[in-house]
């Protein structure tokens, strides 16, 4: 609760609630406020002095979207809750503040490799800026820590981990603080896809520094983590500053996966040629056979990875923001904080974890708004790889289950056949109408009565536990629907199943689109090392005919571009 904190030192003298005309606490340097102007009322004078701020130091025109009311909040001394996309303009919600209030502003980051670029970019811009965290050599650290206590910054990036070490917060206590700023805020959520622990610390900071104004920024947030955030960093008393998420110049596609790195060639040939783009693969070992592909392939692709040298990544990483049209190939340790406007692309070739994480990646590209392409290619391996890491996954059964429902949510944006946009929104809570830009308004997937072919294949299942005490894996159910007399069929006498060939009607690839459709809706299940094919509780109403399963039509190339004629039929 926010009550009155008894015995906790607080920092600083004076009201830190209320705005104060500049000059008489040293932190001036880009801060100045209209000087002496004693007949303004405060609030107006920090107002006029956001932006003055915003013209003289960042060279903007006006405000965009809530910017001027997050400010007016924070300069005002309340705090603040604000959730609004990549590209958004979240940076200035903080930065002006803290340039208007007396004091340093305090910025709490996990982006440690990108704190020398911002900070490099602000001093740039005349802004007073530095930062602590364990890149630093002692030397280095003591000389911000003078600056700091000297009044000599405006701003102070620190990395959380920092804030566990008590000679941080004894120096933060030394100074005067104008703002603490908590970025990447969706961090301290556990039900968040980005939890990280030293963020837990951050509660602390309202108990040490009651007076302080706080405001937390994220751009991925669903319902959950939001209330998770303002929870766990106590901010019932903040204002919250909700932003559409809808990033219009973005298309979204979702492909089935043939051959992956064939399919996104095609696309970065046929509609991104030159153009930068980032690439995510889950493995360190698909990052770099994806990027020596696409080398190999005349594009100009790096890999980044947490497995390669830091001076390696920084290079690539300090390459992809500087040079025009490179392709960066990476895990999803890339990208966090990179402001690149340009980013035409941001293609995944393996399932995201969540919808959040999807839509932060995603939210990477077309920063500048011009037209770009979010595009996942995702298949059956997919979803038994996300299965069994949620299965093997360290963690209580609840975390298991969080883990579940994250990816169960993102397959149900994959095998949607309404408006992708619509089902994105909806996920962070937001209404909308089908958007015309994406590959299911582009093209609408027709979806079909899958319950026979899903009854063949659970029959399958059943018959080779009941008559052979046996589990296979899919290749072995669909070589048996199919009626195929492989070795491995006839060396189990597999063609001896009554099941054997009742599924010839339909091709090899329709029947492992059946397979993971089943497995995405939780109608069939996967278990152990070898991805063996078990039945689950819904099984039996699918095989009792109690329920009807409906399916998603797919095209079966979809790798090129859809027509961009609304309304014609997928090619099948
Ligand atoms: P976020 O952190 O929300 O992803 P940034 O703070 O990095 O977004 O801002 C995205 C881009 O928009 C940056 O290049 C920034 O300088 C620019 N920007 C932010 N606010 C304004 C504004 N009011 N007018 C013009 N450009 C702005
Ligand atoms: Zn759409």
């Amino acid at each position: 609760m926010s009550a009155p904190d008894f015995g906790t030192p607080r920092t600083g003298p004076g009201p830190d609630r209320t705005p104060l005309p500049d000059g008489a606490d040293g932190s001036s340097g880009a801060s100045a406020l209209a000087e002496g102007a004693p007949a303004v009322p405060a609030a107006e004078a920090a107002r006029g002095g956001a932006l003055e701020v915003l013209h003289r130091v960042f060279g903007y025109e006006a405000f965009r979207g809530s910017q001027q009311e997050i400010i007016d909040q924070v300069v005002g001394g309340g705090d603040a809750l604000v959730l609004m996309p990549t590209g958004g303009g979240k940076s200035l919600c903080y930065q002006i503040p803290a340039l208007v209030r007396p004091g340093v502003g305090v910025v709490i980051s996990p982006l440690i490799a990108l704190m020398q670029d911002q900070v490099d970019a602000l001093r740039a811009l005349g802004v007073r800026a530095g930062f602590l965290n364990s890149t630093q050599d002692l030397d280095e650290r003591r000389l911000v820590e003078a600056e700091f206590l000297a009044g000599e910054l405006d701003l102070l990036y620190l990395a959380p981990e920092r804030l566990r070490v008590e000679s941080t917060l004894r120096l933060l206590e030394r100074g005067t603080i104008s703002l603490f700023a908590i970025d990447e805020a969706h961090c301290v959520a556990q039900w968040g896809h980005d939890f990280r622990p030293d963020y837990l610390a951050l509660s602390t900071l309202h108990e040490r520094w009651p007076r302080v104004p706080r405001i937390a920024l994220t751009a991925t947030a669903t319902e959950a983590t939001h209330t998770e955030i303002a929870s766990r960093l106590k901010l019932q008393d903040a204002r919250h500053f909700v932003a559409s998420f809808d990033r219009p110049n973005i298309q979204y596609r979702i492909a089935p996966k043939n051959e992956p790195r064939r399919q996104l060639l095609q696309l970065l040939r046929a509609e991104h040629p030159g153009e930068a783009g980032i690439v995510y693969c889950l493995s360190r070992a698909s990052v770099e056979k994806t990027a020596e592909f696409l080398v190999k392939n005349g594009v100009d692709a790096l890999p980044y990875h947490a497995g390669l040298d830091a001076r390696v990544r920084q290079e690539n990483q300090a390459r992809f923001l500087r040079e025009d049209g490179l392709v960066m190939v990476a895990t999803i340790a890339f990208g966090m904080g990179i402001d690149k406007p340009d980013v035409r692309f941001v293609a995944h070739l393996d399932l995201p974890k969540s919808v959040e994480g999807y839509y932060q990646e995603t939210g990477r590209a077309g920063r500048d708004g011009r037209p770009s392409t979010a595009w996942l290619a995702y298949g059956y391996q997919d979803v038994v790889q996300q299965r069994r890491m949620i299965d093997t996954s360290e963690g209580d059964a609840a975390h298991r289950r969080r883990l579940g429902e994250h990816v169960d949510a993102m397959l149900a944006l994959c095998e949607t056949v309404e408006c992708r946009r619509v089902q994105l929104l909806a996920y962070f809570g937001e209404k909308s109408d089908p958007c015309g830009n994406c590959d299911t308004c582009l093209t609408p997937p027709e979806s079909w009565d899958g319950t026979v072919p899903a009854q063949k294949l659970l029959s399958t299942v059943v018959r080779l536990k009941r008559e052979r005490n046996q589990k296979f894996g899919v290749g072995q159910a669909v070589d048996i629907l199919l009626g195929k007399k492989t070795a491995k069929v006839i060396q189990f006498d597999h063609d001896g199943l009554s099941v054997f060939g009742i599924g010839s009607d339909l091709p090899e690839a329709q029947w492992r689109g059946v397979a993971r459709q089943l497995l995405s809706q939780g109608l069939l299940a996967v278990e152990g090392e070898y991805s063996t094919l078990v039945l689950t509780e819904t099984s039996g109403d699918v095989l009792s005919g109690a329920r009807k399963v409906t399916l998603r039509k797919e095209p079966e190339r979809a790798a090129r571009a859809p027509p961009r004629t609304p309304g014609s039929a997928p090619s099948r």
